[in-house]
């Protein structure tokens, strides 16, 4: 807490002495309260789940805060290789799900999981999406990765991050390290000891995908970062340096 000076007692009794003057009920001499302004926060991830395991604790914080999140998801975690079972519909509820417990709203770009297409049509659709959700921040995922999908989230948006002028704030983030992103040295943490039980119900919204296996992964790589950071369990991101600072809440 600031300590209050005696300049800042003087110019309260300055300000009570004029309400008490002019009549004013004593509740108005209170000062206004200043909100920090809301931001507009999109999560971009190769599949559903991919923005809430990586990124979840960070979510719920931001949510909680005011800020208006939504999580890109590349495709709707459908299987094209077995049409007799098409799991859609059921990636497609968890992924609702997982944004309610998160208050954040699902949004998905319309490819085929396992079949990303990066080429000149799909950056111009993708730029169209991103630009009409008038982002201030994005998170996606870092581009060195074991998976096509996540690479290839990772370079629209790098793309669109371009083609906008380099106008909002880009950071990566981690999911499964190891397995799926490597070699990732963060630059940026972000405290979620709080937010944690909320970060594990929306993984675990996401039933079908082993969230047992992959949420004990997730979870030794937060604790890990928050042995880093000075906390019980930390998000941690890579900000990309040219991009805008907004100096975020909450990130470290
Ligand atoms: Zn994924």
């Amino acid at each position: 807490m600031k300590p209050i000076s005696r300049r800042d007692i003087l110019s309260q009794s300055v300000v009570l002495g004029a309400v008490v003057a002019a009549g004013l009920p004593l509740a108005m001499a209170e000062p206004p309260t200043q909100k920090p302004p809301q931001r507009k926060v999109v999560v971009a991830g190769g599949h559903p789940g991919d923005p809430e395991y990586g990124c979840g604790g960070t979510i719920a914080r931001y949510t909680d805060l005011g800020h208006e999140v939504v999580l890109l998801y590349l495709n709707r975690g459908e299987w094209t290789d077995k049409p007799a079972y098409d799991p859609a519909p059921v990636r497609v509820a968890e992924a609702t799900k997982a944004c309610a417990i998160l208050k954040a709203r699902p949004l998905f770009a319309g490819q085929i999981d396992g079949k990303s297409i990066v080429d000149r049509a799909h950056y111009d659709q993708f730029h169209e999406l991103l630009k009409t959700e008038q982002p201030d921040v994005v998170f996606t995922q870092w581009p060195i990765d074991n998976h096509p999908d996540h690479r290839a989230i990772s370079l629209l948006v790098y793309e669109s991050w371009l083609r906008s002028g380099r106008k909002f704030a880009l950071y990566y983030y981690e999911v499964s390290n190891g397995e799926d992103t490597v070699q990732f040295n963060p630059t940026h943490y972000v405290d979620i000891s709080a937010t944690e039980i909320r970060k594990r119900s929306a993984c675990y919204a996401h039933a079908s995908q082993s969230p047992d296996r992959y949420y004990a992964l997730q979870e030794s790589v937060t604790r890990m970062r928050g042995i880093e950071s000075g906390h019980k369990q930390a998000e941690a991101y890579i900000r990309l340096t040219q991009s805008p600072d907004f100096g975020l809440p909450c990130v470290t």
